[in-house]
């Protein structure tokens, strides 16, 4: 199974796809999470992506898609994939569709986690403080471009899925585990 998890930053993707990884037996893609691998190990991608993901801007799609077109080609792909924050802009989903044909995989199911952007605030806030300034995006300055640039950019993408019928929404400001208990329901159904 093939999925994405779509939503806004802090509407608590990487959580879900945790439980969805153990479920479904499939891998988590979170391309914030290649991103920061990069900036730690200092490769020529990391010095790239850095000022841009301080700034709550997004990485050159060119990029991005290299990157996902390279790991959804490797072996512990073969039972299936979560895309986490990814795709972002409309031409990164356009950039996976022909990723998928090339490679012969179809895309099962898109999972929206909806959540206010009031909510979000809160809720980075909470993690900024527990996390002691780990990821340098998280603060209240950062978050309002990050929410900016995902209702310009990225909240267009959920249309591009609504024409094929793929998206499935949940309610995310209901607890984890009832969040949990929505996804299973939608993901269960497309076995
Ligand atoms: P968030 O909590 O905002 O969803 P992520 O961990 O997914 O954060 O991403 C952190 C940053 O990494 C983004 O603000 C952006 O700069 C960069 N990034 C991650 N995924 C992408 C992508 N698909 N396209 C462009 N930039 C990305």
């Amino acid at each position: 199974m093939n999925l994405i998890l779509f939503g806004p930053p802090g509407a608590g993707k990487g959580t879900q796809a945790q439980f969805i990884m153990d479920r479904y037996n499939v891998v988590q893609l979170s391309t914030g999470d290649m991103l920061r691998a990069a900036v730690a190990a200092g490769t020529e991608l990391g010095r790239k992506a850095k000022s841009v993901m301080d700034a709550g801007e997004l990485v050159a799609d060119d990029l991005i898609i290299g990157i996902i077109g390279d790991r959804i080609g490797e072996a512990d792909c073969a039972n299936g994939f979560i895309l986490d924050g990814f795709p972002r802009t409309l031409a990164q989903a356009e950039g996976l569709d022909v990723l998928l044909a090339e490679k012969g995989l179809t895309l099962d199911a898109v999972v929206e986690i909806r959540v206010p952007d009031e909510a979000l605030f809160a809720r980075i806030e909470k993690r900024a403080a527990e996390t002691g300034g780990t990821r340098a995006d998280d603060n209240a300055e950062t978050l309002k471009n990050r929410l900016a640039v995902y209702h310009e950019q990225t909240a267009p993408v959920l249309g591009y899925y609504e024409k094929k019928g793929l998206v499935d929404t949940v309610d995310g400001l209901q607890g984890i585990e009832d969040v949990t208990a929505d996804i299973t329901r939608v993901l269960d159904g497309k076995r």
